[in-house]
């Protein structure tokens, strides 16, 4: 079974969806890491981040594994790596263009076959896994996701700068919404919901109620 869990960033998409799948006995594929380890080896390599070409010959050739919280490149622990500012900023160009998203949609189907997975991203229910048992597509006001971020920021004892925040976080929306390929938006079938005024227990309450019911 696949359960397609799309939204934007902020959302609690990535910690609901590893939750669920531990409530249910799935792997959870976090394909937002598979787009940070391209950008992440992008800068390593020095490929400017509209270098079509370049990019989807480097998103084919490195292995990655990002699986239930971790994620390692051509085996090397990167988890931690891909989360920096920067990775966090090229990641949403190098994502726009096809031949990345092509070699890492065939990855993401390949690493779900014949498994029962939970699966995270902007383009799983769209693109990715239209056939999927079940589709969520979580939402939150731009400010309650800045607010987010910035306290997890905090909680690493990081300086938070609220407004470059917020607009941080507007740009990156407005690209993957836009964009031409499989822009962010809920598939027809999805389950909408908004985790503005929600805590986490509440969303993945209902994330494993609204799975159980389909069963
Ligand atoms: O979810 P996360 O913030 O880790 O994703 C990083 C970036 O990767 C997003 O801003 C988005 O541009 C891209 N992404 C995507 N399609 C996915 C997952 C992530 O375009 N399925």
């Amino acid at each position: 079974m696949i359960v397609t869990i799309d939204g934007p960033a902020g959302t609690g998409k990535s910690t609901a969806a590893r939750r669920l799948a531990e409530q249910l006995g799935f792997a959870m594929l976090d394909t937002g890491a598979m787009y940070r380890i391209v950008a992440l080896r992008c800068l390593e390599v020095g490929i400017p981040v509209d270098d079509a070409p370049a990019l989807g010959q480097l998103a084919g050739s490195i292995e990655m594994l990002c699986f239930d919280g971790a994620a390692t490149a051509d085996g090397e622990d990167v988890g931690n790596r891909i989360r920096t500012a920067d990775v966090t900023e090229a990641a949403s160009f190098v994502a726009k263009v096809p031949a990345v998203r092509e070699a890492l949609v065939e990855r993401q189907r390949a690493a779900a076959a014949g498994r029962d997975v939970v699966t995270e991203g902007r383009d799983q229910g769209t693109v990715v896994f239209p056939d999927a048992e079940r589709k969520f597509f979580l939402t939150a006001s731009v400010e309650t996701r800045a607010r987010r971020r910035a306290a997890e920021l905090k909680g690493k004892g990081e300086t938070v700068d609220f407004d470059a925040l917020l607009a941080e976080i507007a740009a990156r929306d407005d690209r993957d919404r836009n964009r031409e390929i499989a822009p962010l938006v809920p598939a027809g079938d999805a389950i909408e919901i908004d985790t503005s005024e929600m805590t986490l227990d509440e969303v993945v309450e209902e994330l494993v109620q609204r799975v159980g019911s389909r069963e």
